[in-house]
């Protein structure tokens, strides 16, 4: 799963309202306690909700890179 205390997961923090990295702290069952590393604020959140958040933005994120790599094959001259 991957999903180990310790690690970090990309979530919408409720605290700053961020995109930030999240620490797991702790698991029970597939309840996540997970702390912003921005504020430190803390949220409780199923396993699903973090993997599915972290795919959401694994995506927008690739978007967003393939938008500038275009951006810059047309700053390119022309030959
Ligand atoms: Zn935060």
């Amino acid at each position: 799963m991957g999903l180990e205390p310790g690690t970090t997961r990309v979530y919408r923090c409720a605290v700053c309202g961020a995109d930030t990295p999240h620490r797991i702290c702790h698991r029970k069952d597939d309840r996540y306690a997970i702390a912003c590393t921005n504020c430190h604020g803390g949220a409780l959140v199923g396993g699903n909700e973090l993997l599915l958040y972290q795919v959401k933005w694994e995506e927008e994120l690739r978007q967003i890179l393939e938008q500038l790599a275009d951006a810059e094959e047309d700053d390119k001259p022309r030959t």
